[in-house]
């Protein structure tokens, strides 16, 4: 890498050995032309901190994508169309609203009550769990290896509404341990929007829950009226 000093009133074509104390996203050949570069630096030394703080984030998830996509995301080189595209997902059932094209040309009014994975069973939770969740899943890495997923499955982007239902659940005290007090769990989900183009996701709850009812109502202004009473009962059905 050369000093990053190099071009704005100053040349330099020496090598990189110090960086940026703050962001730690520049690099400079010396001391000097560090501290000569910060006017012209400064304006984007805060962005560049919080992006590389973001990226610190994403080392926590197991997915393989996450950073790669990110930093691809941050030159410009990706975007959520071409992520999707390239795994065959983009403008696809449940993936409709994933990208900002797909999701200005759907309709709340069809509901994905029928929308599948769209995905080898591989990269997804299509089938039943090969063995019931014996303990609690406490992060991504424990609800794939449970479900047999594959780090490099998109499914997350979806996935994490319903683990988002059972994080919760977990956070109030209620686990598959204790759920013989009551077989029934009866959820109150307040605002969905393009989770509705995306209900299939929510029966992934009947593998987090075994031998649970499952009971969802969805309540907000994005549910169109006319399809009130269908979905209180066919999203009854379908979890
Ligand atoms: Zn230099
Ligand atoms: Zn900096
Ligand atoms: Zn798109
Ligand atoms: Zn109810």
């Amino acid at each position: 890498m050369k000093c990053a000093a190099n071009g704005s009133g100053t040349r330099c074509s020496s090598a990189a050995t110090t960086v940026c104390a703050r962001c730690e996203a520049v690099a400079y050949c010396s001391l000097s032309h560090r501290i000569a570069h910060w006017s012209h630096h400064k304006t984007e030394c805060d962005r560049l901190q919080q992006q590389m703080e973001s990226l610190a984030v994403l080392n926590d998830f197991p997915f393989t994508f996450s950073r790669q996509a990110t930093i691809q995301v941050c030159a410009n080189q990706e975007t959520r169309c071409s992520f999707l595209s390239k795994r065959g997902l983009h403008r696809v059932g449940m993936w409709m609203c994933e990208c900002l094209c797909g999701a200005s040309s759907s309709s709340f009014d069809l509901l994905g009550l029928n929308n599948g994975w769209d995905l080898p069973s591989a990269l997804c939770p299509c089938r039943g769990p090969e063995a019931l969740v014996s303990e609690r899943l406490c992060s991504w890495r424990d609800y794939f290896k449970w479900r047999s997923i594959q780090f490099d499955s998109p499914v997350a982007l979806l996935l994490h509404w319903p683990l988002t239902i059972y994080h919760a659940a977990q956070l109030v005290g209620i686990t598959t341990l204790n759920l013989e007090v009551s077989d029934k769990l009866h959820i109150h989900y307040l605002g969905p929007e393009k989770e509705l183009l995306q209900l299939a996701v929510f029966g992934e709850l009947q593998a987090l829950f075994p031998g649970v009812h499952i009971h969802i109502e969805l309540v907000g202004p994005a549910i169109p009226p006319q399809r009130s009473d269908a979905l209180l009962t066919t999203h009854c059905s379908v979890i």
